[in-house]
């Protein structure tokens, strides 16, 4: 291999950084059949308005359709499974241990894939809770397959302490992001020496600010995606690739 290929050039980097980020969006679980948010044909918000799905006042005004739908994609999380890209990622972690997972995204295939301590900027799936009282609910009950649509209508559970309603554990837009998550995140991002965005569109903020963060602080950036994004300008390296073609790749040149 060229040293200047640009995975080459990568793996020299990752060899020398001292601290690490591996921020991913929704893009680094498309290989496992989970739809990102903006693709044009497939993405969910092309069929969806995100006001009224993903906002605590879609969940006031319609609470069967907000907690079907997402009743629909905890379903279709539990039956996907990590892509080689989450165990090279794992993998990536165990030869630099101090590499930082940080993810916009609300389901488990990074733990599921062995990954530890990742941030969860946005939530989880799994963590539903009281809209009243904020106690978790995590033991929420799947329909059976046949009932699962994305416009399924299904009426949260109640809160056996309060019986106020249950709601997703995700973050909605307009919402602030779970504090501890986010200052962990900025501060890996200002300590880190390498951070690799992976499968995000760079438009939700505040994760969308992290890669700046970076590298005002002198980090190199590289972004792994198949197509340019608003982060692509301000990158030191872009990989056309998917994330499983991508991370899977490192792994083989950092092991040859
Ligand atoms: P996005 O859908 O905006 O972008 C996904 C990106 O992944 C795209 O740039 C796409 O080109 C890229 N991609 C597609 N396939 C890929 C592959 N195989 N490998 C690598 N990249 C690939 O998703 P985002 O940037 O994660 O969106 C921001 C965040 O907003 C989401 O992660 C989500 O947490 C949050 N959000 C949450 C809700 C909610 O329900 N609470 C709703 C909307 C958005
Ligand atoms: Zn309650």
């Amino acid at each position: 291999m060229q040293a200047n290929e640009p995975i080459a050039e990568l793996a020299q980097w990752f060899q020398s950084a001292r601290g690490m980020v591996v921020l991913t969006g929704a893009g680094m679980s498309a290989e496992s059949g989970i739809p990102t948010f903006r693709d044009a044909q497939n993405g969910l918000w092309s069929q969806f308005d995100p006001e009224d799905l993903a906002t605590a006042q879609a969940f006031r005004q319609d609470k069967a359709l907000v907690w079907g739908w997402y009743v629909w994609r905890m379903a279709m999380v539990r039956a996907a499974q990590p892509h080689a890209g989450h165990w090279a990622l794992t993998e990536l972690a165990t030869i630099k241990p101090s590499l930082s997972i940080i993810t916009q995204n609300v389901d488990d295939l990074h733990e599921r894939a062995g990954a530890k301590d990742v941030v969860h900027l946005h939530g989880s799936l799994f963590a539903s809770r009281c809209f009243a009282c904020g106690r978790l609910h995590e033991d929420v009950h799947l329909p059976p397959e046949a009932a699962l649509k994305p416009s399924l209508r299904l009426m949260p559970p109640r809160c056996a302490h309060c019986d106020g309603y249950v709601r997703p554990g995700v973050v909605w837009f307009g919402e602030l992001l779970p504090q501890l998550a986010w200052r962990k995140a900025e501060r890996c991002a200002t300590e880190c020496d390498l951070l690799i965005a992976i499968g995000t569109s760079g438009l939700v903020f505040p994760a969308a600010s992290l890669p700046g963060i970076a590298r005002h602080r002198g980090a190199k950036v590289v972004e792994i995606n198949p197509i340019r994004t608003p982060l692509s300008d301000q990158v030191d390296l872009s990989l056309r690739s998917t994330a499983g073609e991508a991370l899977c790749r490192l792994v083989t040149v950092l092991k040859a």
